[in-house]
């Protein structure tokens, strides 16, 4: 007689000390390529996946939102927020979890803290768009930016493009001297900056990482020259970017999806009609990427759904073998399906009993 959790019930949980403990074990680099490799199979086939612009509930302050996609087998969804002014109560700008199901049976196969791996994500993504979009021979990276994702982002683009120095600057110093101590050991000559310009000295790759939600110009016009990629995260949502519009006029755009990009990104500040590429085209051999040296090639990422989808797929293989999960009783498992009631009427006696 079943009354408490059946073996249909339980599902695969990762919480914020188990994805610590699965990315180390796997170490953080060879987490970071791997990833990017899920995201690079999920993009090359992305016109399987189900595709709309995030669900975005808005306050003052920030939004919360939801980030649906399938393949037509598996169903993911991330629920992640954006609120810059959480800082100052020592709480995170973004926060995320998420889950993965089987759309064939509605059964959750794994749920999982995305805090973490939406940072992971994020930097593995933009190291991906930067290996099909940065200059050849990439060695420096300015950033502008040096919160939560900044550590993140440094060591994706070392592992997976091959820079070998970061130029850090954040309008908040302290902060800089936090993600130059955390980078310490990661094998990367490190730069501490006192302004933006000085950050993108002499780089190839430049990487905007602010939260403002405001239309802030991280990046003016006459900062920029030819012949860099810039890859804007920071301006992810409706009346949030970083970029001047002059610098957007001078680039080759490549975006996620454009529908949501639209909304959320740098090209808010453009007509709707302005010609953007999405990078899947690129990956799948469908469009160019960088076709001149000299060009300013900028990846306007905002985060989609499909990349979350590529990360809880890749966390999902990577627990069958590291042992960072625990089983949620998520589920109920009535031993008869339709008999919801009577599972809880033996419980009912059962807790009368053991009381
Ligand atoms: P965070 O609050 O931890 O860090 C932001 C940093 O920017 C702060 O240290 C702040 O002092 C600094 N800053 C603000 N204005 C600045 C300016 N004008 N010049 C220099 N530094 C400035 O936030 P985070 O978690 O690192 O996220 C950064 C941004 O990236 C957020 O806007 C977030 O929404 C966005 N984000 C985007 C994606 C994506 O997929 N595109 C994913 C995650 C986060």
């Amino acid at each position: 007689m079943q009354y408490g959790p059946g073996p249909l019930s339980f599902v695969p949980f990762v919480s914020v000390d188990q994805m610590m403990h699965l990315i180390l074990d796997i170490g953080i680099e060879r987490f970071l390529l791997d990833l990017a490799g899920y995201i690079e199979q999920d993009f090359r086939r992305w016109q399987q996946f189900d595709k709309t612009p995030r669900i975005a509930a808005h306050c003052a302050d920030g939004v919360i939102e939801l980030m649906p996609t399938s393949d037509g087998n598996s169903y993911g969804f991330k629920y992640v927020n954006g609120h810059p002014k959480n800082a100052r109560s020592g709480r995170q700008t973004v926060t995320a979890f998420g889950v993965l199901a089987d759309l064939n049976s509605g059964y959750p196969v794994l749920l999982s803290e995305m805090t973490i791996l939406t940072a992971m994500r994020t930097a593995a993504m933009s190291a991906l768009a930067a290996r099909y979009l940065a200059p050849a021979g990439s060695r420096a990276m300015g950033m502008i930016g040096n919160g939560a994702q900044c550590e993140f982002q440094a060591l994706a683009f070392k592992a997976i493009l091959g820079i070998d120095t970061v130029r850090l600057y954040d309008i908040d110093p302290s902060v800089t001297r936090k993600a130059a101590r955390n980078l310490e050991r990661a094998g990367l000559k490190v730069v501490q900056c006192s302004s933006g310009e000085q950050a993108i000295e002499a780089v190839q790759v430049v990487t905007t990482c602010t939260a403002d939600k405001q239309h802030a110009t991280v990046l003016t016009d006459n900062m920029v020259g030819d012949g860099v990629h810039i890859n804007a995260i920071g301006g992810d949502c409706p009346g949030k970017t970083e970029v001047h519009p002059d610098i957007l006029h001078r680039s080759e755009i490549f975006v996620e999806y454009a529908p949501q990009t639209r909304i959320e990104g740098e090209i808010q500040q453009l007509d709707a009609d302005h010609q953007v590429t999405e990078l899947w085209e690129v990956i799948a051999g469908a469009a160019p990427g960088r076709s001149n040296a000299r060009d300013i090639t900028l990846f306007d990422s905002v985060g989609f759904a499909i990349e979350d989808f590529s990360a809880l797929r890749y966390v999902n293989d990577q627990i069958r073998i590291h042992p960072f999960s625990s089983r949620l009783d998520l589920l109920a498992d009535p031993d008869d399906p339709r008999d919801l009631f009577g599972m809880l009427n033996r419980a009912a006696a059962h807790y009368r009993a053991s009381a």
